[in-house]
């Protein structure tokens, strides 16, 4: 990336609000005349032709873009929800003739690009006599591994001629799994039969080996066909890497003009061009960059956190000892024990239970100098480790003499993971710079795990990308407008970079109202927090009996969610109740979205992604700003670090993360021009604590208001209060609780003028 010491500011679009939409078929006469056809041309052409809504939002950011593939200088671009932003940014990076990689938070998201965006951007591009090419590549488990297929495949053949079903230990994965798992593997394999055999025969057939190509199957049968990279030895070792469909994948996403990806995938790119560069030269390896030119990140606010977790590491005493059981299924130790065990092993397994012991006796949390006896032990282990490798290499040369290819490849996985971890050894030993460790220990029965943590990610990205443009967007890029946290997160703090917020087209002070209650709804503050989760559990109750159910109630606990969907069960039993644990979370948000009026409790993971428009979701609730844990040691090592560079570390580090996980729950509720409804804030502090002023800023432009009869009133005006027997004509009674105060009766909804209704009350003014 460029550098410079002087950021610019961007120019919005020269005409955005233009209404003459060029059509395609002058874009091809641009272009045979000679003339640059720019991404915003090609953008406003496809609007055209398919019908859809000029957005000078959309226009905006497709500008932008634009103008930072043409000038290199990166792009932060925060578009609220209804921009478009993902055509946004592909018509630009089709047309700029460069390579690029777009990653994406979800391979849902994924999906939706190769699936249905890029194919008509790609006709775009051909109809103007121009080629533009695309990929999709995932993660290694998303692909079907032939090496696993024709295990089972041996398997099942094994079994046949046992005549019992009951095969040998063939497989190169089972060979070195405990009994256990074996026989575990081996029921469930029994018990999803069908399934996997309708995934070999379709991996005869399928030309991608991709998931999402295959027959839907759960993740228990989808595993038994796959593989992690964990658990790959490596095209190199595999019989079968000639013709493996990740391999293939990254073959063609090597030569497509636009690669998509996920987030995780980026940062293990980034740790390996981090190794790479680190320990052999200054450039590090191209993996999946390859010869892009431009990284686009969506949903980029996710990004510091998925890298954070890839620069991680963790030394688990019990974990490594498991390994040991793996590892000496291969080894010829010269000399062994009484028990027949290689000393090496032995020797290892001894000190790692030393290590375990040495570690209880460390108090949970941060560690800055870790014991003598700790660093001996976790030397020895090293060092053993890499006699360990020793062997496995020599073992892995013997089985490749021998032509046991199958034999070799589960070696080389083997010495892989044994390289791995002896890195994680040297990594909580020696601490790099700007790293923090510390002992994790949950609960006193739980076994201590030592834990590295980069404090920053910005670098490692820096390095990574080398000279490619990175674009960021997200609907959360900024806290309270300012870029400054994001732009440090992926470190372009000190470069020049472009940052824009187009907004949204949306129009969130009609279509929806912030609630917020004020004292004496109580603060979720001290240890006793039980004033607070009553009134909560009271006033979901409340909120969804008016709106008739259709809420989205999102929690900072499983406790506190399962805690609310009990609570409303027993009170509104003729609701249907969902709430996380109950079902995977694709299938609850699925039941949330077709039955109108269900409610879905659910907790932190859901306070992003779900996208349901309509009046099934006219209610989201939130039961208190979501700050980190305050024993959370990275949290609080980044922000004494901001607070050691006199900048103000509880503003930079805490309130910003609130903030952006706040702006996400609350961006569930408007997902279209037609949406209507509430969203409730069920914490005080956001009018009595001075970093509220920060959380409401960041936060969509709704009033906001802090009585909770005018919000009671409004939801049954959009709502009809309602539940689905009374939309059928039948009228009931909400089952008001007890302590409620009033009573409310429903009454059939008339859509049209309920929507009028909240648009009435919102336009009278917020009251705060
Ligand atoms: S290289 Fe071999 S083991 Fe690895 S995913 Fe491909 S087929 Fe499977």
């Amino acid at each position: 990336m460029r550098k410079d010491a002087n950021p610019v500011t961007h120019q919005p679009a020269s005409d955005p609000a233009r209404d003459d939409v060029i059509g395609v078929e002058d874009v091809a006469v641009q272009r045979a005349l000679g003339g640059a056809v720019d991404g915003v041309t090609l953008l406003r052409a496809h609007v055209e032709r398919t019908g859809g809504e000029h957005r000078p939002q959309q226009e905006e950011m497709a500008q932008a873009v634009a103008d930072a593939t043409r000038s290199a200088i990166p792009l932060l671009a925060q578009a609220g929800t209804g921009t478009g932003k993902s055509l946004a940014y592909l018509f630009p990076l089709a047309a700029s003739g460069r390579r690029a990689i777009v990653a994406t938070a979800t391979n849902q998201l994924s999906e939706q690009l190769i699936r249905h965006d890029l194919p008509q951007i790609a006709d775009s591009i051909t109809a103007t006599g121009g080629t533009f090419s695309f990929a999709m590549l995932k993660g290694r488990n998303q692909y079907a591994c032939l090496q696993r297929i024709s295990d089972l495949q041996a398997l099942e053949a094994a079994g046949a001629a046992h005549g019992s079903g009951d095969a040998p230990d063939t497989l190169f994965d089972l060979e070195d799994a405990p009994t256990e798992t074996i026989a575990s593997r081996r029921r469930q394999a029994k018990a999803d039969g069908a399934d996997v055999a309708e995934l070999i025969a379709w991996s005869k057939k399928t030309s991608s080996g991709d998931r999402s190509d295959g027959p839907s199957v759960t993740d228990r049968v989808w595993s038994q066909v796959s593989t992690s990279s964990a658990d790959c030895p490596g095209a190199a070792s595999c019989p079968f890497g000639d013709v493996c469909f990740t391999e293939l994948a990254r073959k063609k996403a090597r030569a497509a003009d636009l690669v998509v990806t996920n987030h995780a995938l980026l940062a293990q790119e980034v740790r390996l061009a981090l190794e790479t560069t680190t320990e052999h030269s200054d450039t590090p390896a191209a993996g999946i960059f390859g010869a892009a030119d431009i990284v686009v990140v969506d949903e980029a606010h996710d990004l510091p956190d998925t890298l954070t977790g890839a620069l991680s590491s963790e030394v688990d005493p019990r974990a490594f000892t498991k390994f040991l059981s793996r590892a000496a299924k291969y080894i010829h130790d010269a000399t062994v024990t009484a028990d027949g065990e290689s000393t090496t092993i032995a020797a290892i397994r001894r000190d790692l239970e030393g290590l375990e012991e040495a570690l209880e006796s460390v108090p949970a949390g941060p560690v800055e100098q870790l014991p003598d006896t700790v660093v001996d032990l976790l030397t020895a282990v090293t060092t053993r480790f890499l006699m360990l490798h020793s062997l496995l290499t020599t073992a892995a040369g013997e089985a490749r003499r021998e032509d046991k290819p199958k034999r070799a490849a589960a070696i080389s996985t083997v010495l892989a993971q044994a390289g791995d971890l002896a890195a994680r050894l040297v990594a909580a030993r020696t601490l790099g710079e700007g790293r923090v460790r510390w002992v994790d220990q949950r609960r006193p029965e739980d076994a201590p795990v030592l834990r590295t943590a980069p404090l920053e990610v910005g670098a490692a990205l820096s390095v990574a990308l080398a000279e490619r443009t990175l674009i960021a967007t997200s609907a959360t890029l900024t806290v309270a407008g300012d870029f400054t946290p994001i732009r440090r997160a992926l470190g372009l703090e000190d470069e020049a970079a472009t940052m824009i917020d187009v907004g949204s087209p949306f129009d969130y002070p009609s279509q929806g109202m912030l609630y917020i209650p004020r004292a004496p709804f109580p603060e979720p503050v001290g240890k006793d927090r039980t004033a607070h989760t009553e009134a909560v559990q009271q006033e979901v109750l409340e909120l969804v009996t008016a709106a008739g159910g259709r809420t989205l109630a999102l929690f900072t606990t499983t406790r506190g969610a399962q805690q609310a969907a009990e609570h409303l069960r027993a009170h509104l039993p003729h609701l249907a109740v969902h709430a996380t644990g109950d079902a995977p979370a694709d299938v609850l948000v699925r039941q949330f979205s077709s039955e109108e009026t269900s409610v879905l409790c659910a907790t932190m993971g859901m306070w992003q992604g779900v996208d349901v428009q309509g009046p099934s979701l006219s209610l989201v609730i939130i039961d208190k700003v979501a700050f980190a844990p305050m024993d959370d040691v990275l949290t609080a090592a980044r922000r004494a670090l901001a607070d050691s560079r006199r900048r103000d570390g509880f503003t930079e580090v805490i309130v910003a993360q609130a903030a952006t996980s706040l702006a996400q729950g609350v961006g569930r509720l408007i997902r279209a021009r037609s949406d209507r409804g509430v969203v409730a804030i069920l914490d005080p502090r956001i009018h009595t604590k001075g970093y509220g002023r920060t959380l409401l800023k960041s936060l969509p432009p709704f009033r906001v208001y802090t009585d909770r009869d005018v919000v009671l009133g409004a939801l049954t005006r959009l709502t009809g209060g309602t539940t689905a027997e009374a939309r059928q004509g039948t009228p009931v009674s909400l089952g008001r609780p007890k302590t409620a105060g009033r009573s409310r009766t429903s009454r059939t909804p008339r859509k049209a003028s309920a929507t009028r209704g909240i648009a009435r009350t919102i336009k009278g003014g917020s009251d705060s």
